[in-house]
């Protein structure tokens, strides 16, 4: 599959298909043929999205106005975002460097304090560890004045060259280890961001929470978990597990594996566009029905309150 036909990793054709499921608006159908309302509005459920985009890549709507709109009207209480802008694809991504891109993201979130908080897009291979440093010291001022705007740094080794545990990556997870943020890696079935690679690297800084988005793309989940797992029972790195573009099932797999403490909410908003969040009905309904209260409270917010301390 070409780099250039998806977004993390997701087939533009499949995209296309999908977006014809789209159920009828208020209404659905449980197991008994009965109809239930349908959660159209989260706002009780507190709900963190740990995975959010702004900047443009060629073919989706990743407007600033769209991801607003998306957060605002299913009530998401926070997202964590980070700017694609700094991605290397060639006529897809506009290949922004560091202070560009992140420059954007600092600008969005202290234009909405209470919805956003910044997660930091890094070129590793480029060794601008000094630029990764200014904009962690960062605050937001006014009401929130203490609170850092950046709370955690983004990895995507497909889109920016690199295998997920070279060396250079390891400034920026000493960094994270620093300052004591969590570190977000695209994780995906190619050899530079496998699970197995991550591990590789979170091994080398086992204080860092490292969080696999997508639980590995276009893959069965099997070996993020496994990855998960044995970090749990080696206790030799920090790894969690994200849940955009998975099923529900795998997700529900995975919190069985691994225990609720090591998997968060996120969806790689808004990549599914105006609807976006109509894509994740299926799998917060499944979290409901399966999970206690607790476990569900740990996967859709208090997981990412701890870790990314907001
Ligand atoms: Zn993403």
């Amino acid at each position: 599959m070409k780099l250039s036909d998806s977004i993390c990793g997701f087939p533009l054709l499949l995209l296309a298909m999908t977006t014809f499921f789209v159920c009828l608006p208020g209404e659905g159908e449980n197991e008994d043929n009965t109809v239930v309302e349908f959660d159209r509005n989260w706002t009780r459920y507190q709900i963190i999205d740990i995975h959010a985009h702004i900047g443009q890549f060629a073919g989706f709507d990743l407007s600033e106005a769209t991801l607003l709109e998306n957060l605002r009207t299913r009530g998401i209480a926070r997202a964590l975002v980070s700017n694609i802008d700094c991605a290397a694809l060639p006529g897809v991504t506009r290949n922004l460097d560091e202070f560009e891109a992140n420059k954007r993201t600092m600008q969005l979130v202290k234009a909405h304090p209470d919805l956003l908080r910044g997660l930091l897009w890094v070129r590793p291979t480029e060794g601008k560890i000094h630029v990764a440093k200014r904009f962690l010291e960062l605050k937001l001022g006014g009401k929130g004045k203490s609170q850092p705007i950046f709370v955690g740094m983004k990895f995507h080794p497909e889109m920016n060259n690199f295998t997920a545990d070279d060396t250079s990556v390891d400034p920026f997870l000493a960094l994270c280890d620093e300052q004591h943020i969590p570190a977000v890696f695209h994780c995906g079935d190619g050899k530079r961001s496998a699970p197995q690679a991550i591990y590789r690297a979170a091994r080398k800084h086992p204080h860092v929470p490292v969080v696999l988005y997508h639980m590995g793309f276009n893959t069965d989940h099997r070996e993020a978990i496994e990855c998960v797992e044995s970090s749990i029972k080696n206790g030799d790195a920090n790894l969690f597990l994200e849940t955009s573009q998975c099923d529900a099932d795998s997700v529900l797999q995975a919190i069985r594996s691994v225990g609720s403490s090591r998997v968060l909410f996120g969806t790689d908003a808004s990549y599914f566009g105006k609807e976006h969040y109509a894509r994740y009905d299926e799998l917060i309904q499944a979290l409901k029905k399966n999970l206690s209260e607790a476990d569900f409270k740990n996967i859709v917010h208090d997981n990412a309150l701890k870790l990314f301390a907001i």
